[in-house]
């Protein structure tokens, strides 16, 4: 933040795992924010006002330039409306909806009204993510293996949203590595997928899926939920330069098993600092070609029924 501004009085909504973890430590070291109220149905923010709705927010006259929105994602499009009709910039949690076209409505929204709408992809800004993309852009990629396998009741204990209609499953970590990918490669589009829906659930455990670009560059994925023992969260990309593995989720990166690039992830400090950029900048950055893949592979995916899943 340069001298002369003056810090962006931030609400944040849906006091949750993620705004514990990465939201209040990165808002914590930011000058560039003064977090001024929370709402969220029950959880509470210690030291500032605090509301069960973002509506009551809203109306507290307490003074509020943005608002970050970090419920589940079947709840956010009213929030974020709401958010936007006011005035406040916004910025949205990953996935940024449950729906492509209540995204595009909020972009539409933001341009009407002024105000920056910030799709956050905390993944791109995984340490190694754009050393990955400057590798690419020098060579022609050819093929790639996407590889996401983590442990639910790990990462996502007893959190039943994420099971329900519009919670997405496997595919709220998966989108993460879709993030990534739609950054550092050729566009591509799904040819094929099956789906694993646990009998009692909503929402996939595990997916298979195969992609397509228009030069010849094909892509496969393999997601699964249950994985316990060592985690996977790897891109692996032949090209005419040799192999290029990112793992760790973009932490790390190898040519030909070379390491080289690894630091320490930054990802939530980087996303306000971008956010703060954008506000400033009077611009939005609300891509959704991430979300349009798990859109695609829900209407393209074969489902197969699987096993229950409890927690
Ligand atoms: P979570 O622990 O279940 O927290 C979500 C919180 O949202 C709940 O605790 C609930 O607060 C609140 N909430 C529910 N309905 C609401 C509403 N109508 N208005 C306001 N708040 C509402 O979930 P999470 O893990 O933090 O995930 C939230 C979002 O962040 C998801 O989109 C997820 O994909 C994303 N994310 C999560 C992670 C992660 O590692 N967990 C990482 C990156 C991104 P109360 O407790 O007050 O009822």
């Amino acid at each position: 933040m340069s001298p002369n501004q003056t810090p962006i009085r931030l609400g944040i909504v849906g006091v949750g795992k993620i705004v514990r973890d990465q939201h209040l430590p990165a808002l914590a070291k930011d000058n560039d924010y003064r977090l001024v109220a929370a709402a969220s149905p029950h959880a509470t923010v210690d030291g500032i006002p605090n509301f069960k709705t973002i509506e009551e927010m809203l109306a507290s006259g307490i003074e509020i330039d943005a608002v970050s929105l970090c419920m589940p994602p079947q709840v956010r499009y009213h929030a974020a409306r709401a958010a936007l009709e006011a005035g406040k910039h916004v910025f949205l949690e990953k996935p940024p909806g449950a729906t492509v076209s209540e995204v595009e409505d909020l972009k539409a929204l933001a341009a009407e009204k002024g105000v920056s709408l910030f799709a956050s992809w905390h993944s791109r800004y995984a340490p190694a993510v754009e050393a990955a993309r400057a590798f690419l852009a020098g060579t022609t990629a050819r093929r790639v293996s996407l590889v996401w396998k983590e442990d639910v009741r790990k990462w996502h204990p007893g959190q039943a949203w994420i099971w329900e209609a519009g919670g997405f499953g496997v595919f709220d970590p998966f989108i993460n590595c879709l993030s990534i990918v739609t950054h550092i490669l050729p566009p591509l589009h799904i040819t094929r997928a099956e789906l694993d829906f646990p009998a009692n659930r909503d929402a996939p455990v595990a997916a298979r899926m195969a992609f397509a670009g228009s030069n010849g560059l094909t892509a496969d994925a393999e997601i699964d939920w249950l994985q316990t023992g060592p985690q996977s969260w790897d891109i692996i990309v032949e090209t005419d330069a040799g192999k290029m593995t990112l793992s760790n989720g973009g932490a790390k990166l190898a040519i030909d098993g070379r390491i080289v690039h690894e630091e320490p992830e930054q990802e939530y400090p980087m996303l306000y600092r971008r956010f703060a950029e954008i506000v400033r900048a009077g611009k939005s950055d609300a891509d959704i070609a991430p979300l349009q893949h798990i859109a695609d592979a829900f209407m393209l995916g074969r489902r197969n029924v699987v096993g229950a899943f409890y927690d």
